[in-house]
Formats: structure tokens, sequence, C-alpha cells
């Protein structure tokens, strides 16, 4: 038994799986998790002394690269400075200042500790706003773990939405209404049903959790006028997104303004931290101005605060940031497609700039139906061959590859020789 395994052993013993979030399990590739001791730049160093190039990034939180010097100086420095003070600090009206910035149509900003709590939020804020109980979500979409959110898919397409875990009672999901991603008549259909009754409709600019699902032209644009023409709020997801397909998320990208948008994952640079933002108007709404209740006792904590900031601050002041990881992003994940389509494999490859996944499926993945046709047998046995060879990608099918600055050529040539050796011995 090697470390990893063996720390396996004692974790299972006393959390739940052994893991502190399900999917670190490595339970849909049949396998034990590695044990991460530290990491560097694009790799990751594990509990038995070997390293891995990384495409999970902490799941997207890591798009400087790991351990990079001003992010760590900057938290180091911070710390002698005390913890958390449960108090205003200069650190959050930075950060506010900095969020108001850099993304167009964002007036104000709550900073919370997850991006579970900034959905939450943001889909209670929206329902105080418009007075209204229901909620559209797609199939496929995932945005945290809060009961309302947690819809068995294809469940609520005209009717009530049916709860997808345990512990969640129907009537938190009774007014969850599901949608086919990538099929705005689907949204209207909902509209037409339900009449004055819908809040929100809210959406993965760039679906990120079903493996990569990218919007088809017009898709979210059809979005933004049906609920504009409906006195709903659009309500974009952007926790993977935000500050990763441009400095304004998807929502510069793709140069649509939703009415609220969340935030996680990179806004903390690998710090527990979530947020929520939007008009003046709708964000006036939130407590101590306004009636929606929503409260944090680490909300704005001074570590976390620096930490995003420090990243933040980089990816605004870094020339050319943006251009440079998307086309790195164009030219891998373009080469992964022509090398499957050589092999004559069936497999598609979905990416959006720095954002990508490798469906083992014969068709084209536009919704959460056609993603779940992929073989998950051969991701699993794709997997293993990539960890083997010291390639860390995600644990499912059902998760997306990240990319970094710190992504090397040398680093990704040689991963893109193991895709092609693999693919070929299919
Ligand atoms: C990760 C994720 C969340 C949940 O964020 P946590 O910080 O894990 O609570 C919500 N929405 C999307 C789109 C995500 O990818």
């Amino acid at each position: 038994m090697d470390f990893s395994e063996q720390l396996f052993e004692r974790a299972k013993k006393h959390i739940p799986g052994g893991v502190n979030s399900p999917v670190r399990a490595f339970g849909s590739v049949g396998i034990t998790p590695r044990f991460i001791e530290r990491a560097h730049g694009d790799r990751i160093f594990d509990a038995d002394g070997r390293n891995y190039i990384d495409f999970i990034g902490s799941w997207g939180p890591m798009i400087l690269g790991h351990d990079h010097e001003d992010v760590a100086e900057a938290v180091a420095e911070s710390i002698r400075d005390g913890l958390s003070f449960g108090a205003a600090t200069e650190k959050e009206v930075l950060m506010a200042e900095l969020i108001c910035e850099i993304v167009p149509g964002i007036e104000m900003v709550r900073m919370v500790n997850s991006g579970t709590e900034a959905v939450m939020s943001a889909i209670r804020l929206a329902r105080g706003f418009t007075g209204r109980n229901k909620i559209v979500k797609f199939d496929g979409c995932y945005h945290g773990h809060s009961d309302s959110l947690l819809v068995a898919a294809g469940s609520g397409l005209m009717t009530q939405g049916m709860p997808d875990s345990a512990g969640v009672p129907a009537g938190c999901t009774n007014d969850t209404l599901s949608a086919v991603y990538n099929d705005a008549e689907s949204v209207r259909k909902l509209f037409g049903a339900n009449p004055d009754e819908i809040a929100c409709v809210i959406v993965e600019p760039v679906a990120a959790n079903m493996g990569v699902v990218c919007p088809k032209e017009g898709f979210l644009q059809e979005l933004r006028d049906l609920c504009s023409a409906n006195g709903a709020l659009l309500i974009f997801d952007e926790v993977i997104t935000g500050f990763r397909l441009s400095l304004a998320g998807a929502r510069g990208f793709y140069d649509i303004v939703p009415d609220l948008t969340t935030f996680g994952k990179i806004i903390g640079g690998g710090m527990p931290v979530g947020a929520y933002g939007g008009r003046r108007e709708i964000m006036e709404r939130v407590a101590p101005v306004g009636p929606v209740y929503q409260a944090g006792t680490l909300s704005g904590n001074p570590v976390a605060m620096t930490a995003g900031l420090a990243v933040l601050e980089t990816l605004r002041d870094t020339p050319h940031f943006y251009e440079d990881l998307n086309a790195k992003g164009d030219r891998f994940f373009g080469e992964i497609g022509r090398i499957v389509a050589a092999a004559g494999v069936p497999a598609q490859v979905n990416h959006v700039g720095s954002l990508g996944s490798v469906f083992f499926a014969a068709e084209p993945v536009v919704d959460y139906v056609s993603a779940k046709k992929s073989d998950t047998a051969r991701y699993a046995d794709y997997f293993k061959y990539m960890l083997d060879n010291g390639i860390y990608l995600a644990p499912s099918q059902f998760e997306a590859m990240f990319l970094s600055a710190a992504h090397t050529e040398a680093d990704l040539a040689r991963t893109l020789d193991l895709i092609r050796a693999y693919v070929n011995a299919m």
C-alpha cells in the first residue's frame, strides 16, 4: 500500500467516504484518490512523491498556476495582521471596487464564503426583488448544493421539481423548474405555463459541470430577451467562468449583461470565497439596507480578500493575459480534436478558451441528455492511463479540464502525445 492508499483507509474511518467533497473520492473512475501534499506551477505533488501535470487547478481557482509568488507573499503578509476581525476592513472595499471596475454592469457586490452560498443568496434576492417564487434552472448545470437547486434532471419540465438528494424535502424543490440547455424554446414554454410566477432564470453561461458544453450562438441572448420580456431576472452563475473567459467573465466574452452574477473559485485565489453582484436597485434589497436577509461571520475575511485581490489584480495588470490563455486553450483543445478525428474514435472535444472536455461520445454534446450518452467506462480507463503517466485529469467524465497561465508548452505537448498514444490504441 502506498501512502495515499494508507491515508485513504484512515480517512474513510472518520470522514464520510474519506473526502470532504464527493468527486475527490475518484468514485466514478474506481481507483484510490491521490492525496496531495503541495503544488507549484502546473504541477501537483502527491504524498508518495510523484508529481503530475495538473488539469484541475483546484477546479478553476489556480488560473495563474499553483503557488504564485505574488499571491503567496501577499497572503503571508496579511496573516501577520490577524486572521479575522468580524468587522469591516479596507480590503473588502478594495475588492468591491475592483469587481465593479472590471465587470461592467455590476454596481454593488456582496462577499460570501463559497459558490454555493453566492448562488443561494442570489436566488433569495431574485425572489425578494420580484416577489415571485419560481425559478428556472437547466438540466446538467450545477449551482452548488443548496436545497432548492438540488433538483433531479428532467423532473421539472412543466411539473414540480423532484429532489435529487435524500434530505431535501419536496417542498424545497416545488418551485424549481427544469429547462434544457441550449434550448431557449424550453424556457419560453416555462414562462408561458407560469405567467408572472418566475423570479429568475439561472444558467452557467458556459456549462462546465456536465463536462464543458458551449452555449449555441444566440442562446444566451434569447435567455436575456425572455427574462426581460417576462419581468424575471437573469442570473449568470459565473463561479467557473468568472475571470476565466475574460476579465469580465462570460458576460464580457459573449457581451450579454445579466441582472445578477455569482462568483466563486478564481475570486478567492484558492481561499474559500464567493460573491454575488448586480445593479444597485437590486443589490440594495439586501440587508441591512433592504429586507432580504443574508449574513456571514467570516464573509470578506481579510486573508481571503488578500488572496483574491492579488489574483484579480494580476489578471487585470498582465498585458494580453486572456488573449494568451485563450489562444493556448484554442491550440491545445484544437489539437486534441485533430488527434481524435485522425484516430477515428468516437470522441467529442468541447472547449471555450481555457476550459474544455473530451467526451467519449459518438454524437455532439450540446446538453445533459447528449452528455449522458458518453462512455464513462472508457473515460475511467483513459483517466487511469493518463494518471499512470503523470497527467492529473478530472476524475469524472462530467467535469472540465482547466488550463492555467503556468501550463508550459512542453507539458502540453507531453499531454498531447499521451492522448495520441491512448486514442490510437483504442
Ligand atoms: C463550483 C460551483 C458552484 C459551487 O461552488 P462551491 O464553492 O463549491 O460551493 C456553483 N456554481 C458553479 C457553476 C460551480 O462550478
